[in-house]
């Protein structure tokens, strides 16, 4: 691999933007590289400004689940940005999307779309405090639910990958107000909710982690914090911007059958783009303006060209076009497992549904501090190698590994032939 354009291209942009790019994750810190700058993609594959070609398993983290540039999404696009790319008018596509959602989601019987995953969380945030007339939330160590003030408290992701788990410029006094305790640990959380029950407006949660590599929930996890939120009438928040329409058909709470209060969802439903949504049970939704007194607003919310991406991307997603991705994932972690016992890599996979995790540890992985054993000097060695590969990895060890319909059986095998190869020369 020669990266002689992107590092040109890297050498510009440090000057213009902070670390060179829009978001924290993508400068590569952690992996010891430069970033690479991507010029295009089709199916599962993207293609560098040098003209290298990479299997891709980002998928712009996680949105693009048809794979780049599906033709159903790019035919419709180009069909509605000629008929004109934003109105500040309810359009026909919203309801169309709205709709969708709505009969794939349990708990969503009514939702606001908005432009990104950290202004749903916001928004359901306030819309939970508003509804409630309480202040405090329970959120989760390694969870992350994008960078709004109440949420940016030990959070996953980014902040993790470059262990800031509390930010500078986050207030005290709204700091104060967001509690914190281990993944899939109930029993802390009922020890907050005998201290604090009644000033809790909402719990938040990432049904499945996907933001210190996949971690599941336990058996009972869910299912306790629905019954525990549900004695004290606290809003139970499902943030689903990763795993919504990602983990299966129905998204998590399907998947697993438990049913919040309210659900953000993200990428997925904007197909690639900036799309954000919120909802809930109608009587929550109904306290916000301009039927009921909590504010929430945006320009481009609803914009038809991000409405239209959505609503292709979900349409094609049926139960079997899940399934299939689903067996993928199924083959990739044999062939990982295998490669890994041959060559005496300590690797733990975690999935749920089609969201996958791998980390370099023998131990299981269940919350945020079994993430943080991994070996992640390990990690950077394997991302480099998988690269040199022309495999396109989350360049973080706590993040996700992601499939799209457009991946071949081709593309795992040469996956696999690549992860032994690599695993080999650790
Ligand atoms: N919540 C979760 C679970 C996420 O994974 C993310 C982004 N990775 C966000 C919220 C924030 O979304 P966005 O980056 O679109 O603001």
């Amino acid at each position: 691999m020669n990266f002689d354009r992107s590092t040109d291209a890297y050498n510009e942009a440090v000057d213009l933007m902070p670390g060179g790019v829009n978001s924290p994750v993508r400068a590569f810190k952690s992996v010891n590289m430069n970033p690479i700058f991507m010029e295009r993609g089709k199916g599962s594959k993207i293609y560098d400004i040098d003209g290298q070609e990479y299997v891709d398993y980002v998928l712009s983290w996680g949105p693009l689940i048809l794979g780049h540039a599906d033709e159903r999404v790019v035919e419709s696009l180009k069909k509605t940005t000629e008929l004109g790319t934003s109105f500040g008018t309810p359009t026909l596509i919203e309801n169309k999307l709205a709709q969708l959602v709505i009969d794939r989601v349990p708990s969503i019987e009514m939702l606001r779309m908005v432009n990104s995953g950290t202004e749903a969380t916001m928004s359901a945030l306030r819309v939970a405090r508003g509804y409630t007339g309480r202040n405090k939330i329970l959120k989760f160590e390694g969870n992350y639910h994008g960078h709004g003030d109440s949420l940016l408290i030990k959070a996953g992701s980014g902040v993790a990958t470059l262990g800031l788990p509390d930010s500078p410029g986050v207030p005290e006094s709204i700091a104060k107000n967001t509690i914190t305790v281990p993944y899939n640990d109930l029993e802390s959380v009922r020890y907050v909710f005998e201290e604090y029950g009644d000033d809790l407006a909402a719990v938040i949660v990432e049904p499945v982690s996907g933001n210190m590599g996949v971690v599941p929930p336990n058996e009972e996890f869910l299912t306790g914090l629905r019954s525990i939120t549900q004695e004290h009438e606290t809003v139970l928040i499902f943030d689903e911007v990763m795993t919504g329409f990602r983990v299966g058909y129905n998204s998590a709470q399907g998947h697993f059958g438990v049913t919040p209060d309210m659900t953000c969802l993200g990428k997925v439903i904007g197909g690639g783009l900036p799309v954000g949504a919120y909802g809930g049970k109608r009587e929550i939704m109904e306290s916000v303006a301009p039927v009921g007194d909590i504010y929430q607003a945006g320009t481009l919310s609803g914009n038809p060209l991000a409405m239209m991406a959505g609503y292709e991307t979900l349409k094609a997603m049926d139960e079997e076009a899940y399934e299939q991705i689903s067996k993928k994932v199924d083959r990739l972690i044999e062939g990982f497992t295998a490669a890994a016992a041959e060559h005496q890599i300590p690797l733990t996979v975690n999935r749920a549904g089609s969201m996958v995790g791998f980390f370099f540890t023998n131990q299981p992985v269940t919350n945020f501090e079994t993430a943080n054993q991994s070996d992640l000097e390990m990690f950077s060695r394997y991302y480099r190698g998988m690269i040199e590969e022309g495999i396109f990895l989350p360049p973080s060890q706590f993040e996700g590994t992601f499939l799209s319909v457009a991946h071949t059986d081709e593309d795992i095998e040469y996956t696999i032939k690549a992860a032994e190869k690599v695993f080999a020369s650790l």
